[in-house]
Parts: structure tokens; C-alpha cells; sequence
């Protein structure tokens, strides 16, 4: 069996191994700046996050605790609606803590605009957000995203964390699924 295998699904690379953990470690180099001697608390949205934070947070040089959250947004097929219902929730109170969400993609931003608003409903001393990657649609909703790895165009991508029907999460890069994947 050939080693790139799931490799041979993809129809254009958009970021190899190497241009995310570069990108991944100038956040993190900014987000030690920002957060300077203050213990950060990264809640990582699983599943598409766990990459991002399994790397976001080694890289970090900060003291860091981390807690995962799941959501489903009700929608019509593949339009995200901003309806939310919580899957699993945090572990841990978030009272006086600064928050830093931790996203592998933003695309409408209707679920991220819930999370950031219910969690800032939990008495934090700050929530920000982190996405590795986000799409044009997201300029259209008043969200504040303080940290951005890439903008991509509006092409459906996966690996990294970001499936298709559950497969391609364990790629180590992102990129386009070939057309006859779909079919
Ligand atoms: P929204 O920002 O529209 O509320 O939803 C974002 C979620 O939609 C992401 O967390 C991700 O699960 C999914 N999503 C959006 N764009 C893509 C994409 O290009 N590829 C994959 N695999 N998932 C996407
Ligand atoms: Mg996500
Ligand atoms: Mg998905």
C-alpha cells in the first residue's frame, strides 16, 4: 500500500505539514505577547479543532489548561442556521478565566458567534477566538476573531482536522478533495 494514499483523494494541496506548523507558531508567538503571564484556558470545538489545539498549544509558551466542547447547529443541508445545541460542555467553570477558542474553520460564523456569546454569559475575564482557517462568509457576521492563520477561498477543504462524511481529518496537510471523490 502506498503511504500517500488518502494524498491521492486530493486535488490540490492548499497547505503542506510544514506552512501550518509556521503559521501555527507566529500565532502562538503572538498570542504569548497578548496574553503575557496570564493563564490561558483554550477550549478547543471538536472535532475539527483537535489538530490545531494538539499543535496551538505545544507551541504555546504560557501556562495553558484545556477543555473541549461539542455543538451541533441545526441548518437546512449544508447551510449553517446559528441554531446551537450543545453536545458536551466544558468541564470547567469559566469564571474569571480568559478564554481562548480554538477553531479549525470559519465559515458562516453562525456557530462560533453562539459559542463566543454563551461563553461570555459564564463570567470569563475574557473570551477571544482562534481559527486556523477562515472563508470569506465570515466577513459577513459581526464576529470579532482577534486570531486568523489563513483566509481561504470559498472552496470546501479538508484535512488537518476538517473531514469530509468523517474521513481526511488525519491528513497533515489541507487541501481540495479531487472531484470524483464526491461522485
Ligand atoms: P459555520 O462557521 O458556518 O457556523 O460552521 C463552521 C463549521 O462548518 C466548521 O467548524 C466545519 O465543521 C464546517 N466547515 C465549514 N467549511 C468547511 C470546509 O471547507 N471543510 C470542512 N471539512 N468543513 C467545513
Ligand atoms: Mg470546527
Ligand atoms: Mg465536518
Amino acid at each position: 500500500m502506498d503511504s500517500n494514499e488518502i494524498k491521492a483523494d486530493l486535488a490540490h494541496v492548499l497547505y503542506t505539514k510544514e506552512e501550518i506548523q509556521a503559521r501555527i507558531n507566529e500565532l502562538a508567538a503572538q498570542i504569548d505577547k497578548d496574553y503575557e503571564g496570564r493563564d490561558i484556558l483554550v477550549v478547543g470545538v471538536l472535532k475539527g479543532a483537535v489538530m490545531v489545539m494538539a499543535d496551538l498549544s505545544r507551541a504555546l509558551k504560557s501556562h495553558v489548561t484545556m477543555d473541549w466542547m461539542a455543538v451541533s447547529s441545526y441548518g437546512s443541508g449544508t447551510q449553517s442556521s446559528g441554531v446551537v445545541r450543545i453536545l458536551k460542555d466544558l468541564d470547567t467553570d469559566l469564571m474569571g478565566k480568559h478564554v481562548l477558542i480554538v477553531e479549525d474553520i470559519i465559515d458562516s460564523g453562525l456557530t462560533l458567534s453562539w459559542l463566543k456569546s454563551n461563553l461570555e454569559s459564564r463570567g470569563p475575564a475574557s473570551v477571544e477566538i482562534c481559527t486556523l482557517l477562515q472563508k470569506p462568509e465570515a466577513a459577513k457576521v459581526k464576529i470579532d476573531v482577534k486570531y486568523v492563520g489563513m483566509d481561504i477561498p470559498n472552496e470546501f477543504v479538508v484535512g488537518y482536522g476538517l473531514d469530509y462524511a468523517e474521513k481526511y481529518r488525519n491528513l497533515d496537510c489541507i487541501g481540495t478533495l479531487a472531484p470524483h471523490i464526491y461522485q
